[in-house]
């Protein structure tokens, strides 16, 4: 298949790409890695009548290093988040998620903001954007602004971005001291998108726990943090009996979908019994920090 026709354009400098915005609002797409939009257009599930190619903005390309975040540009590859040291050292979750992601060539187009912007429900990134409550930094004319992972992803393909406005850059906390993580996804084939997955992130205070974060993918229209269970731990702290309950909060608490890939009863299950491997290898990671 080929995309309808369109015009196409190369802006060079963000300045360029906002007045496009602004002139052609959501007739205008804008095009990033292009492996969710190319498909699309070929298959004519989106026809935009103005391309306004990033591609040439390197302002938007880049993993920096602040005091307790990392700032990552709109426009970095996924490949370049999988092997950059920083985000190795300080958000080891969003390396890990991100080598589940496809495949090479995909990664190697494919880039964060795109990713964050397409809001599939059984994206990697979404879900790690939740649970490291990542901030998003969005631009137009008007100005800047940030809205936290939380108000983001409104339903499946659907975000908070306004057509006028640009993903600039992603706020990713580090990971503080006395820390662990897990990123679990189960798919029928490696590089697959999620049936199922769950990233989570908890701090350890003394033998208490201080915070986690659990957010499940693939299994509704949008990621979700899984609240209840979050609070069934940080009441009842992470032994044996805590993760079960909290296993079972969670397929209580969730409105699965069912699919071709699996029944909602199906991904129900799968979501507890991921969720409690998912706190398990966190302590113990946390604990081994
Ligand atoms: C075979 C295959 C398998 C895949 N498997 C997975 C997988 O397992 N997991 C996964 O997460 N993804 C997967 N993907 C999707 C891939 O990760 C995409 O790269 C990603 O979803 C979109 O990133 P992109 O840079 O290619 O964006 P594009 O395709 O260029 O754009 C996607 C959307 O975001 C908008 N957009 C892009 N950048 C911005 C910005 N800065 N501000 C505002 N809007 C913007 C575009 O207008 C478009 O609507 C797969 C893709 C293919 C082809």
């Amino acid at each position: 298949m080929k995309p309808a026709s369109f015009k196409y354009f190369y802006p060079k400098d963000l300045a360029e790409v906002f007045s496009l915005l602004e002139k052609y609002g959501s007739r205008a797409r804008l095009l990033a890695g292009g492996q969710s939009l190319v498909p699309l257009m070929n298959f004519r599930l989106s026809r935009p009548d103005f391309l306004v190619d990033l591609n040439g903005i390197s302002e938007l390309s880049f993993i920096r290093n602040k005091s307790s975040n990392i700032e990552i540009g709109a426009m970095t590859r996924a490949r370049a988040i999988e092997g950059d040291h920083l985000i190795g050292l300080h958000v080891p979750m969003l390396r890990i998620a991100t080598t589940q992601i496809a495949h090479l060539p995909i990664r190697s187009r494919g880039t964060i903001g795109g990713s964050l912007a397409n809001a599939d429900p059984a994206a990697e990134y979404p879900a790690v954007a939740l649970a490291l409550n990542m901030d998003l930094v969005v631009q137009s004319v008007g100005g800047e602004r940030r809205i936290a992972a939380k108000d983001f992803f409104l339903d499946s393909l659907t975000t908070a971005l306004a057509p006028n406005e640009l993903l600039t850059k992603i706020i990713v906390p580090k990971i503080p001291k006395r820390s662990g993580f897990s990123f679990i996804e189960i798919a029928r084939r490696r590089g697959d998108f999620a049936i199922a997955g769950v990233a989570t992130q908890l701090t350890l205070s003394g033998k208490n726990v201080k915070t986690v974060s659990l957010a499940l993918f693939g299994v509704g229209p949008v990621p979700t943090r899984l609240v209840a269970a979050e609070r069934v731990i940080l009441r009842d702290g992470i032994n044996d009996k805590a993760i079960q309950a909290a296993a079972t909060v969670v397929e209580d608490e969730i409105d699965p979908i069912g699919d071709l890939h699996a029944t909602a009863e199906y991904r129900r299950r799968l979501a507890g019994v991921i969720c409690k491997r998912a706190l398990k290898q966190a302590v113990s990671n946390a604990r081994n920090a």
